[in-house]
């Protein structure tokens, strides 16, 4: 097929997600055919070869073209392309899988549902607070607390949860069983005399007093990443999960920890929990148990959790919770030698010792630039976010468009990054293979970019 012809059949049938509708039809908004991609690198139709420094969605973890993954996956769809996983059926991989998962998990966790995506594990896990809560006798306990920018997946109850103005609008969302508390993104703290330590305080005091308003008997759970993730990259001020966590164990309020982004080595730890000391009573893992070479997503339940989840089926029956593709064994299989790959590979450690490079690196070269304000970051997660004025820090308006203009300066030069949501965000989440040199590209590009687009 030539190019011209898919070209034709993408803007004619082709409903792309998270795009710019009217803008794509007009064909204002890029068309890219991608097609080849080998380490950090893509390649598409047109011969461009690009240094993706947001490994796909912060998904691609192991780097693309890994010949063990793409046999464990040939492998797998030669001998069993499918068998569900209903009432105690499995396959060598998904039970394989689900013991390496927990191995890697914190020690009060020993159970893993298996779903697709992101999205659905975290729709996943909000039917099972609330199942948890009803087999415990509190029917009214079900709302749930997530945080303005939190990002926790697109669908009715996933969408609400996410904090991120775009996802609410034109949808009738959030559902009602939904409320949201501050972000701790100190960088937009209210007041600027705020110390780190005030601000975790402020933090505190809106979680209390959204708690007071609500009623602690009528809210289930907590949502949270470990590190705000498409709301911007903004790691947590110090001591702020230590807090957050007392306030929810005061009202007996869960902690769902979201490590769709983190989890399997993005910020140098196995784990984002482990990483900032969160003692989580569900995580939602997606992205980095396959690195995307197949869909899979899971929710690790905590003992305390599992307990409770058993006494109610011995009175209900089976738990009314499956999807077809739970445990998919391509999936499954797919994550196991992702899995191994990271180990074999050395790749958290690598997360930690080259991300801290890159994030230093970006530092140095960026934060004197008038227009940047803020450059921040954790293993291998970095963002640069660009202000009007850094003086008194007078922020661009959403239509000034410069996180976009700065990606795409930067796709010039070669290297993908992600114009965050907010706007005014550019966005690093390279695969955790990434090296010393391809840092220095990734640096010296976004510095070019943003000296082309800001002066
Ligand atoms: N949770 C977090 C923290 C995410 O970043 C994402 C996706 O980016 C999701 C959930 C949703 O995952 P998915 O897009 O696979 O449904």
């Amino acid at each position: 097929l030539t190019n011209d012809q898919l070209d034709k059949w993408d803007r004619e049938n082709f409903f792309h997600p998270s795009t710019h509708l009217a803008q794509h039809a007009r064909g204002e908004s890029p068309s890219r055919i991608v097609s080849g991609g080998s380490g950090v690198y893509i390649e598409d139709r047109d011969g461009n070869k690009m240094l993706d420094g947001f490994a796909g969605l912060y998904c691609v973890n192991v780097g693309y073209g890994r010949q063990e993954i793409a046999e464990a996956i040939a492998k797998q769809a030669k001998e069993l392309s499918y068998y569900h996983a209903y009432v105690g059926h499995g396959t060598e991989a998904s039970i394989t899988l689900s013991k390496m998962v927990v191995d890697r998990a914190p020690a009060n966790m020993s159970k893993v549902y298996f779903g697709l995506g992101g999205s659905d594990a975290n729709e996943t896990n909000i039917k099972l607070v609330w199942y948890y809560n009803n087999i415990l006798g509190r029917p009214e306990k079900k709302k749930i607390i997530s945080r303005w920018r939190g990002y926790h997946g697109s669908g009715l109850m996933t969408g609400s949860l996410t904090g991120l103005e775009l996802f609410h609008k034109k949808f009738d969302l959030p559902l009602d069983k939904v409320v949201h508390t501050e972000a701790p993104y100190y960088f937009r703290r209210p007041d600027l005399d705020m110390s780190e330590k005030d601000f975790v305080d402020h933090c505190v005091r809106e979680l209390e007093a959204l708690i007071a308003k609500e009623g602690p008997d009528t809210i289930a759970a907590f949502i949270g990443e470990p590190i705000l993730g498409t709301g911007g990259i903004v790691p947590p001020p110090e001591g702020y999960w230590a807090a957050i966590q007392e306030v929810l164990a005061k009202h007996d309020i869960l902690l769902i920890a979201d490590e769709v982004v983190t989890g399997f080595g993005r910020l140098g730890s196995m784990m984002g929990t482990t990483h900032y000391g969160i003692n989580a009573d569900i995580i939602t893992i997606a992205k980095g148990l396959t690195s995307a070479y197949a869909p899979l997503s899971g929710s690790i339940i905590a003992d305390k959790v599992w307990k409770v989840l058993e006494q109610g089926t011995d009175e209900l029956g089976p738990i009314g919770h499956g999807w077809t593709y739970s445990a998919h064994p391509i999936g499954a299989a797919a994550g196991v030698a992702n899995l191994n790959l990271i180990d074999s590979l050395d790749l958290v450690d690598n997360a930690r010792v080259v991300g801290s490079y890159l994030n230093q690196s970006m530092h140095d070269a960026l934060s004197t630039h008038a227009n940047v304000g803020d450059v921040r970051g954790e293993g291998m997660l970095c963002a640069v976010e660009f202000v009007k004025q850094k003086d008194g820090r007078v922020f661009f308006d959403a239509g000034d468009k410069v996180g976009p203009q700065v990606a795409a300066a930067l796709a010039k030069e070669g290297v993908i990054g992600r114009a965050m949501p907010q706007g005014d965000i550019l966005g690093f989440a390279p695969p955790l293979c990434l090296d010393r040199a391809e840092a220095d590209k990734i640096v010296d590009a976004a510095r070019k970019a943003i000296v082309s687009v800001l002066g």
